[in-house]
């Protein structure tokens, strides 16, 4: 698994904006991806990735 701090830092300066109108469901792994998070979005663009796993 992949930590997604090993993806690096969030984006900084993105307003915290209101919730699911930013979550899509993956399509590879059906993993709730989170459109704000760019390290995210570009996961799941990886036809071979597996889920992440989320510090929490
Ligand atoms: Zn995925």
């Amino acid at each position: 698994m992949t930590k997604l701090s090993e993806l690096g830092p969030p984006n900084l300066g993105r307003e915290p904006a209101a919730e699911l109108d930013h979550f899509y469901v993956c399509r590879n792994c059906g993993q709730l991806v989170d459109r704000r998070d760019l390290r995210q979005v570009i996961w799941h663009q990886n036809p071979e990735h597996e889920r992440l796993e989320f510090d929490s």
